[in-house]
């Protein structure tokens, strides 16, 4: 089927490259519908079908953008059906839209097997990225170290043992030099930020990021061991969708409010004897021992 062009696309989008039908693995918006980009939403206009993993709840987003596809089912328990539908439909020349009920499908939701078993018969799979809540919570974690690694453990086993054990592998895997991005329900964060304080330790920092682009959205980092706190401080605390994301063990975060009244003195007379930023927080440190780079914080806000 022949994909009509938005004036806003460039001419050279991946669906408009080559010829034959194609998968769109399509993400959808996980909180707020503005959040579905006008290139997914023209190609569930223009394909003949959308696969997806609960058809009712994709009703609601074809009636909003005004598609007209037809649905077939691709939850879960029929990912091997779906994909033989799928390859069927592309075999005649039919390109088709495969979504989950939120964010990027494939990403803790279904799709891995249908895209595998597509890619295998040798079709064109085209991913059209959105949203997606691991990456929104990455987004406002501020993970600061090198390299900025993190490893994406999606849910936990909800059995406590189990937890426990799958835990320590995720510690060992990310050991001091990755982040660690968890997804969790409500009915189970209390648990999982209990299993998280005991593997972790209570030092370690957590980023707990609710209802993502959503009204009540929230997000605070706060050590694990103060996290259950925090949990029961509110009641609205522990409602919503979570995204859970353990911070390397080493990363502190920018110690600019946190130099002790000494240091301070220090880089403000340095500062306003006018020695460069740089030379300020070299002689600072050499003076105070504090952190280099918290000290060159502190000198760039006394100069702004
Ligand atoms: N495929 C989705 C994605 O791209 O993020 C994830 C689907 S998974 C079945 C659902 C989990 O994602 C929720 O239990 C929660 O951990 C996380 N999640 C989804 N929407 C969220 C939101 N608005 N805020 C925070 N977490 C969310």
């Amino acid at each position: 089927m022949t994909l009509t062009q938005s004036p806003t696309t460039a001419a050279s989008t991946p669906e408009e490259i080559g010829t034959g039908a194609v998968l769109y693995v399509v993400a959808t918006p996980i909180g707020n519908l503005e959040d579905l980009s006008p290139r997914a939403a023209r190609i569930l206009c223009d394909v003949a079908f959308v696969a997806a993993e609960d058809t009712r709840r994709t009703a609601t987003l074809l009636r909003h953008v005004g598609s007209h596809a037809a649905m077939l089912v691709a939850d879960e328990h029929h990912e091997q059906r779906a994909a033989q539908k799928i390859a069927q439909h592309l075999a005649a020349g039919d390109s088709v839209a495969l979504v989950s009920d939120a964010g990027t499908p494939a990403i803790s939701d279904p799709g891995g097997r249908i895209v595998a078993a597509i890619r295998a018969v040798g079709h064109r799979v085209v991913g059209v990225p959105g949203a997606c809540a691991a990456a929104a919570a990455l987004s406002i974690a501020g993970l600061t170290h090198a390299g900025g690694g993190w490893i994406f453990a999606g849910f936990l086993p909800t059995k406590t043992q189990e937890r426990l054990r799958v835990l320590a592998g995720w510690k060992a895997r990310a050991g001091n030099d990755l982040a660690l991005v968890f997804y969790e329900a409500p009915h189970r964060i209390d648990a999982t930020l209990t299993a998280l304080a005991d593997v972790f330790g209570a030092e370690r920092d957590v980023l707990i990021a609710r209802e993502l682009t959503k009204i009540f959205e929230e997000s605070v980092r706060l050590p694990l061991g103060e996290a259950l706190t925090w949990l029961n401080a509110d009641p609205h605390h522990a409602r919503g969708e979570f995204v859970l994301v353990i911070y390397p063990p080493a990363e502190q975060p920018p110690a600019v409010a946190g130099l002790d009244d000494d240091a301070d003195k220090v880089v403000r007379t340095l500062v306003e004897a006018g020695l460069p930023t740089k030379q300020v927080a070299q002689i600072a440190q050499q003076l105070t021992g504090v952190p280099k780079d918290a000290l060159y914080q502190r000198a760039l806000d006394l100069k702004a």
